[in-house]
């Protein structure tokens, strides 16, 4: 379905990102990875379920280096197609004590990124006539939770910053949306359970707390029904959903 089209990922070195480059890359798009730690595991993933993807190291904390990682995508790859801005940092402390530079990392990383590479992307997307923008922005785009300042500051400006692009494009094949997960099981998340485990908490209970709390279903979104989300927005049939905070997240928006 996908076929032709290139889908630049950052963030897509685990969890959610990599889930999501899983989805586009069997879908027939050419994936280009980003991120930190095992990134060979990424690779290898991704071509075991398409084709063998691009990959750029760029820290989305630094413009200039999003300025690279999209040279290297018009360069290698023509351009992105398909832009999922999934990279995301969270911290968590009270407002007075969170630590300014953790605030600026986050606000950096978790949404000023979506600015440069969409304002980087957009070109390409307007002079061949077609683009998908997905932002995986969060329930915390939505509603917030005590400690997270920095991230729901974030992921509330990425949600303002999706409906103005998809203003901007209403006349176009280009979207942008938003997709806005509960808890999904990854290493960001896994952090935030490892405290509880950490508080003497049974590693079992942790998990059970954790979602009791907040996600209604008492279970996990998972990457693979993200992808799912994330195809659907890429197709034909989506094209006149625009400006969307889609939630995917076990009924945490319900309550
Ligand atoms: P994760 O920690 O598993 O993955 C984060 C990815 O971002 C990794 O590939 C990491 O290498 C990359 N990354 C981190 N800092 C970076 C930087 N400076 N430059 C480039 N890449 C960087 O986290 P995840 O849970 O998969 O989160 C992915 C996105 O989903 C985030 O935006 C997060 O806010 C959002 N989200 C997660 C959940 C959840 O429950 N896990 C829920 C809602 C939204």
């Amino acid at each position: 379905k996908l076929q032709g089209k290139t889908a630049l990922v950052t963030g897509s070195t685990s969890g959610i990102g990599l889930g999501l480059a899983s989805s586009l890359a069997a879908a027939g798009a050419h994936v280009i990875l980003n991120g930190f730690g095992d990134i060979e595991r990424a690779k290898d993933h991704i071509a075991s379920v398409g084709q063998a993807p691009g990959y750029h190291a760029a820290d989305l904390s630094d413009p200039q280096q999003i300025g690279d990682m999209m040279d290297y995508v018009n360069r290698e790859f023509g351009g992105a197609d398909i832009l999922v801005n999934n990279a995301g940092i969270q911290h968590v402390a009270k407002v007075e004590v969170f630590p300014p530079e953790q605030w600026d990392a986050i606000l950096a990383i978790n949404l000023s990124s979506v600015f440069h590479t969409s304002r980087l992307a957009l070109p390409g997307m307007r002079e061949r006539g077609w683009g998908r923008i997905i932002n995986v922005a969060s329930v915390h785009g939505l509603v917030a939770s005590k400690e997270k300042a920095a991230y729901v500051a974030a992921k509330h400006g990425v949600i303002g910053l999706t409906k103005t692009i998809a203003l901007e494009t209403a006349r176009t094949a280009i979207t942008c949306n938003a997709i806005c997960p509960g808890w999904v099981l990854t290493p960001l998340v896994q952090q935030q359970i490892d405290r509880r485990i950490a508080a003497g908490i049974d590693p079992q209970q942790a998990q059970d707390d954790l979602l009791a709390e907040k996600q209604p279903s008492q279970a996990f979104v998972t990457p693979e029904q993200l992808g799912e989300l994330a195809l659907f927005l890429c197709s034909d049939a989506a094209v006149q959903v625009r400006g969307a905070a889609w939630n995917m997240d076990g009924g945490w928006l319900a309550q």
